[in-house]
This record gives structure tokens, sequence and C-alpha cells, in this order.
């Protein structure tokens, strides 16, 4: 089966996995500290912290902003449900608002402009598909209403702009992102002093850790917040360390075949679409494509599955789960809804060759072809 996302794991993981096993030293160690310089350094911030996951990361970063009840924060609903997920954690009520267009996947700022109370707080803005945001333009809407600019940057790792659109960006290494610790996360925020609250409410807001107890010889330590355990351990942040020494070529690797998608599906398959049809800078995490209204979506999946072709579906919309729909009923986000309901994710990861490219295109054109002659033939 060809998967849509696939990590790469080989002998360099092994040896980093089994240097850390002989060390016995097995969590937020030097494995750790190395990984959070390397990453930031990759982003050209100067520090970071890394985390279990993106999603304790959000949290993170709206627990140090000190975001809670009766704060509204503003969520795209064309994301993961994490993203709005964080913000229930800390008490905050996500308002979801809508994509610009079918092209432009993005939250958009006009109704980012209609959904803005005097609660609100912040705005959660996400690279979908690795897409980036447009930096200057919610920076002026967010410095007019005095609002924070939170990146969800799990689709976008490795971009240089990535975590400086506003306080903080997150990052997710869950398995199937460009790179990968099998859970893992990480957090850039350009405030030191808000970077450092992020990094004591990780460990259970101690005021030191065990590796920095055991060099220091201080065996004291004070709790001076209610904090969480979101450590991330030795093991992965040395695949992490691996992973990250790739993430350059890999995602160029993705843009290739980025590439060559976008001019064989124009040639074959005329009648699909494929958001963000102007040059926009990208991690390319995934390939989003949008399937004629003609199509039966569910038989093109099946046809693709049939010649051993997975797909996805990013997303269904947040605001359409029955968690988010008993808590704000009534939510309508058309651009979304439509999006969402004729999305197809098709594979895309560094290990794909161009003839796997050209295999996918066919199965593509075949299938949404033969959607064409039955819509005709009905
Ligand atoms: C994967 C993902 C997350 C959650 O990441 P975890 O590391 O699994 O917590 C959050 N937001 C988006 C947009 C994601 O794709």
């Amino acid at each position: 089966m060809l998967l849509v996302s696939a990590p790469i794991l080989g002998i360099p993981e092994k040896a980093a996995l089994a240097k850390v096993i002989d060390s016995s030293w097995l969590t937020m160690g030097e494995q750790v500290r190395l990984f959070e310089e390397s990453f930031a350094r990759m982003h050209g911030a100067d520090d970071c912290v890394a985390v279990s996951s993106c999603t304790a990361a959000l949290h993170l970063i709206l627990h140090a902003l000190g975001i809670g009840p009766g704060d509204e924060v503003l969520v795209p609903s064309l994301t993961f449900v994490a993203t709005a997920n964080s913000v229930l954690y800390v008490g905050a009520t996500p308002v979801f608002v809508d994509i610009e267009s079918a092209d432009l996947p993005l939250m958009s700022l006009a109704e980012a402009e209609a959904r803005c109370t005097p609660r609100t707080k912040a705005i959660i803005l996400v690279h979908f598909a690795g897409y980036l945001a447009n930096r200057e333009q919610w920076q002026r809407f967010a410095r007019s209403r005095g609002l924070h600019i939170i990146e969800d940057a799990a689709h976008a790792p490795g971009l240089r702009e990535v975590g400086t659109f506003g306080v903080a960006a997150a990052f997710s290494f869950y398995g199937n992102k460009n790179m990968t610790t099998a859970e893992g996360g990480a957090v850039i925020a350009q405030d030191p002093e808000l970077l450092g609250k992020i990094r004591q409410a990780r460990g259970h807001g101690m005021t030191t850790g065990t590796h920095q107890r055991l060099n220091s010889r201080t065996p004291q330590y004070d709790v001076t917040m209610l904090g969480f355990n979101y450590r991330m351990d030795e093991m992965r942040a040395a695949v992490g360390l691996v992973q990250l020494a790739n993430l350059h070529e890999w995602n160029e690797v993705r843009r290739i075949l980025v590439v060559l998608y976008r001019r064989l599906l124009a040639a074959r398959c005329p009648a699909i679409t494929i958001p963000f049809s102007e040059a926009r800078r990208s991690a390319y995490h995934i390939m989003p494509i949008l399937l004629p209204r003609y199509a039966d979506r569910q038989d093109v999946i099946d046809e693709l599955r049939n010649q051993g072709i997975q797909t996805t579906i990013h997303y269904p919309p947040v605001h359409r789960m029955t968690l988010y729909r008993e808590l704000s009923p009534g939510t309508h986000l058309p651009r979304t809804e439509d999006f969402a309901q004729r999305e197809l994710t098709i594979p895309l990861h560094p290990q794909m060759t161009s003839a796997v490219v050209e295999a996918v295109v066919e199965a593509l054109a075949t299938a949404v072809n033969s959607c064409a002659q039955a819509g005709t033939a009905a």
C-alpha cells in the first residue's frame, strides 16, 4: 500500500537510540538540550522548548499567556482537532473562522475581523498543508486589535519564517509529520521570559530539572506554579537530532514532488483543482486536491485503494464534530464545509519517486474520468 505519509527511519535512528540506552540517562538530558538548540538554530531562534507533543506545545503557550475563562481565541476549523482542544484546556472559547477560498484554504482575515469581540485575546494560525499564512497582514491585524498571534506550525517545520509571526509557534514530531520523534513537539517563543515560563510549566512547574540538579549537586527545587508533565525523553530527542539533519533535504524533495504532481494533474486531469495555485512559501506537508463536483469522493477513494493507494481527508471540519457542535451549535462556515466535502489528500513523502507520482496521477485520472462518464450516462 502506498501511504499518504510514511516516516523515514533507518540505521542512524537505531544507532542514536542504542547510544541513549547505553548511556542509561533516559529523559530531559543532553540529547533533549542538543535537540532544542539545533531546532531553534534551524528556525533562527535563540532557544526553544522540546515537549511531548504539539498539543502540549499549544496548551503551554496559551497557559503561559494567561489566556483563560472568558477569553476567546480565533481558530480555523480546517485543522486537526488539537488546535481547538488546546483552547478548551485553558478554559477559553475557540471561535471558528472560515477559510479565504478553495484556492487559499487558510484563515480569512475578513472573517477573523468579523468574529472579533472585546473578549478576543489571540489567533491561532495554521500553516495548512505547509503553506505559510501572510505574516505582514496578520501582524497588522493583531497589532490593531491587541491580539497575540500563535502559530500552529505542525505542518511547517524547517522554514525560517515560522516562529516569527507572533508570540510563539508550536511544532509536531508525530509519526506522519515532515520529521518525527514518534510522538513529540516543540515551542519557539520570541520573548525569553515567556519561553522560560513554558519551560517551567513543561516540568510540573519545578524550578529545576533532574539533570540540572545532578550537575549543580543541589538537591533543592521549588514549585512556583501549577505545571504539567509535558517532557520529552532522551530517545525521542536523539531520533529528532538525526531527523532534523535531513529536514531541509526532505522538504526539498517534497517540493519537487509537488511541482511534478501539479504539472501531471493539470495535463491528465484538469477537472481536479489544486489549492495554492499562486507561489507561496511552504514545507509541503501534504498534497491536498479538490475533486470536481460531479465526482463521488467515496468512489474515487475506493478505486485508488483497489490500486494500493491510500488517500485521506484534511480535514473533517472541527466545528462539525459532535463535541464542538454541542459547544457552539449553529456555527456555519460555508467555504470550509465546501472545501472539506471535495478535498482528497493524496500520497506525498520523500521516499516517493517520480514514477510513483505518475502512477497516482494515472489512477486518479481513471477514477475521476470514469465518474465524468457515469455522470454523462446518468
Ligand atoms: C498533528 C497536528 C497537531 C497535533 O500534533 P501532536 O504532536 O500529535 O499533538 C496539531 N495541529 C495540527 C495542524 C496538526 O497537523
